[in-house]
């Protein structure tokens, strides 16, 4: 069952009510995380929590949850929901106040948490995704796990009006991409892995940081942190992109142009059974 959490209780989904002046509301000020469970058990948590503190710290939100605590909660929803395959999202806004800019004094971060059920898309891991780009129009602290996502709704709602699978998004003043709608993004070219670096104009994905941290080094293969062009994209051997959701999962087209053979390319796979391979260590 679905079931969420809301400063302190476990309600129904339902059931719950937010304070019309919470700012998340009205300035989109907070931010969210998304873990998977799998088999019972969150996985790579550690990381999500560590990120969900730099956002926070980043936007001088207040941390008013210690990591027990949420990593308790985290497993009271699995429990409560009985929800054994899912994911959970969790979001902290600067809190409830009547509408003003600058940041109220005296205001407590609101934290609510939900839990559904979900698993891995496996056929789109297998047979790839069919992508478009479009320009990345949003603001410049793309770093940060912010609840404004306008931008990035606005880019994958372009991929569901033509049909494809998702975007990738690139700058229009350097014409470099820079990631997906909710996905980082690589290339493989003469058997070098590409990927944009974490600056300010992509989010440092957890799943990007579990690849370059305990993957690739592991199976021999090398990175390039550097952005490149749509246009280079599409001479690459291979393409993928990588999040919570989507594990590893390689894309085969971009703009109606084959990449590579137009099939899944040998490293994304190699990425992805290395990937799950750690997925059941940690939560089987
Ligand atoms: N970039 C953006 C814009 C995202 O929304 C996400 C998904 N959270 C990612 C990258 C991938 O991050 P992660 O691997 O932590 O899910």
């Amino acid at each position: 069952m679905d079931y969420g959490f809301f400063n302190g209780q476990f309600i129904s989904l339902d059931s719950a009510s937010v304070n019309l002046e919470d700012r998340g509301y009205q300035f989109g000020d907070g931010i969210y995380e998304v873990t998977r469970v799998y088999n019972g058990k969150c996985f790579a948590l550690d990381r999500h929590l560590a990120r969900c503190r730099r956002s926070m710290r980043e936007l001088r939100i207040p941390i008013t949850y210690m990591d027990e605590e949420l990593t308790a909660i985290h497993y009271d929803l699995i429990e409560k929901s009985g929800i054994k395959d899912g994911a959970i999202y969790f979001q902290f806004t600067r809190g409830t106040s009547k509408r003003t800019h600058a940041f109220p004094d005296q205001v407590i971060p609101n934290l609510s948490m939900t839990i559904h059920e979900s698993t891995p898309n496996a056929e789109q891991q297998k047979n790839g995704m069919r992508c478009i780009t479009c320009e990345d129009i949003r603001w410049l602290r793309c770093d940060i796990k912010s609840l404004n996502l306008l931008g990035n709704v606005l880019a994958k709602q372009a991929a569901h009006d033509k049909g494809v699978d998702g975007t990738i998004q690139f700058r229009k003043d350097n014409n470099l991409i820079t990631e997906g709608s909710s996905s980082n993004f690589f290339i493989v070219k003469d058997g070098l892995i590409w990927t944009h670096p974490t600056d300010n104009y992509i989010l440092k994905g957890v799943t990007r940081s579990i690849l370059m941290e305990e993957i690739i080094p592991k199976l021999g293969y090398t990175v390039v942190e550097k952005a490149f062009t749509p246009e280079f994209a599409l001479t690459a051997d291979e393409a993928f992109a990588t999040s919570t959701s989507l594990e590893v999962t390689p894309v085969i087209e971009i703009d109606g142009q084959k990449i590579g053979t137009g099939t899944p390319g040998p490293i994304a796979k190699a990425l992805l059974e290395e990937y799950q391979k750690l997925v059941q260590k940690e939560c089987y």
